[in-house]
């Protein structure tokens, strides 16, 4: 197999606490080698072992791919006079994905499928190599289950969101939607997710029938990660807890119990301040998150409501200047912090043995990302080893 050599990097972010400085593992004047698709080699520039292959990088730095941990990408059409409404002053309510459903159940598999395809080119070209995408507009049997089929072509991290929200036509009947998600359609969707997902929060699903779906899935396989306290505070992120799940998604509006919670558990906090930019609501207390030992994660929501965004970089850069994360723990929650929301060790990381998900800035240091707000500074990105985008 032949082996890559990157060169001549800067900085290197590793994500291993060993391997360099800091909670990020920066190693100076770096090299990183790669076989495959998977990463053989780490170290100081000048240690490099002879390859067949050498990539100059010029002192650009290299960090892990992003990990984007949560998106809702199965749709069509787009809701932009709904946010030049809200900007005019408007609310967001969980109801506006209605109109994302009437589009999405008239829109073919093709169309669903390059709408899938130039919105995952976006996200790589903004840094990210691995995602995760949710169905949630379809609301049917059919067309839930096609949407995971489509999505499972381009990523293993599919998630089923059938209780999205309760579609029009059972608008009388919440229950009896509830018992269709948990019954025959979970089991036409169920082959094709790794994970269930509920929208636990007003105007969507309660409590109750947020533990009933999430039990429902796990019982065929599934694993959970919950919306949780977008909209008020509420039981969601409990909930969360509770069901282990790898991840409580939003987390805008938290109570001190629910802070405690997350910062005892296995479950990762994905913070998704594009949601909170795009609807104008206040951001997380992600300060507070990471103060009482949460785990963090950033995740860009992109979808056509309330997030229409595909730029971590943004993300990071919101999260630094308004939720007041060090550019350091920005970064490594929109890489180590996805991999673990997605409860993945072979990604968010660049250290021997891990897949070679790698990301080359036009720019000296991952400190840039917030630094530089709204330039794009992808230079290159590797996906399992294969170079994604040509240099520029
Ligand atoms: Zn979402």
């Amino acid at each position: 197999m032949s082996a890559t050599a990157l060169t001549n990097i800067g900085s290197l972010v590793t994500n291993d606490e060993t391997l360099g400085n800091g909670a990020l593992g920066i190693i100076e004047d770096a090299a990183l080698v790669f076989e495959g698709e998977l990463i053989s080699w780490v170290g100081p520039a000048a240690k490099v072992p002879a390859t067949d292959q050498q990539i100059d990088l010029a002192g650009r730095a290299v960090l892990p791919g992003f990990v984007d941990s949560h998106a809702h990408l199965m749709f069509a059409g787009d809701r932009s006079a709904e946010f030049a409404a809200r900007m005019a002053g408007g609310q967001y309510e969980a109801g506006g994905i209605r109109s994302t459903v009437a589009k999405t159940r008239g829109a073919s598999d093709g169309e669903l499928e390059s709408n899938l395809l130039r919105l995952v080119d976006e996200l790589h070209r903004s840094g990210i190599t691995t995602f995760e995408t949710k169905s949630g507009y379809g609301l049917t049997t059919v067309d839930e289950a096609r949407a995971l089929k489509i999505a499972n072509r381009l990523t293993p991290e599919t998630t089923f969101l059938g209780a999205h929200v309760v579609p029009a036509e059972f608008a009388d009947d919440p229950a009896g939607y509830v018992d269709l998600v948990t019954h025959e359609m979970l089991t036409a969707c169920a082959p094709h997710a790794r994970w269930i997902d509920v929208f636990c929060d007003r105007g969507a699903f309660d409590g109750d029938q947020a533990r009933a779906i999430l039990r429902a899935g796990i019982a065929q396989g599934l694993m959970a990660r919950v919306h949780a306290n977008q909209l008020q505070a509420g039981p969601g992120v409990a909930i969360a807890v509770e069901m282990d799940a790898a991840s409580a998604d939003h987390c805008t509006y938290l109570s001190d119990a629910d802070i405690k919670l997350l910062a005892g558990s296995n479950t990762v906090a994905t913070l998704l301040p594009g949601a909170e930019f795009s609807t104008r609501s206040p951001y997380p207390a992600a300060r507070r998150l990471l103060d009482a030992g949460a785990t963090v994660a950033i995740a860009t929501d992109c979808n056509p409501g309330s997030s229409y965004t595909t730029s971590m970089p943004f993300c990071i850069a919101i999260a630094v200047r308004e939720m007041h994360l060090t550019p350091d723990e920005a970064v490594w929650s929109a890489t180590m912090g996805g991999a673990r929301a997605l409860r993945r060790t072979d990604i968010g990381r660049l250290t021997v043995g891990a897949r070679a998900d790698i990301l080359a800035l036009n720019a000296p240091s991952h400190l840039h990302l917030a630094y530089r707000p709204g330039v794009d500074l992808t230079h290159q990105v590797w996906i399992g080893g294969r170079a994604h985008r040509v240099a520029s």
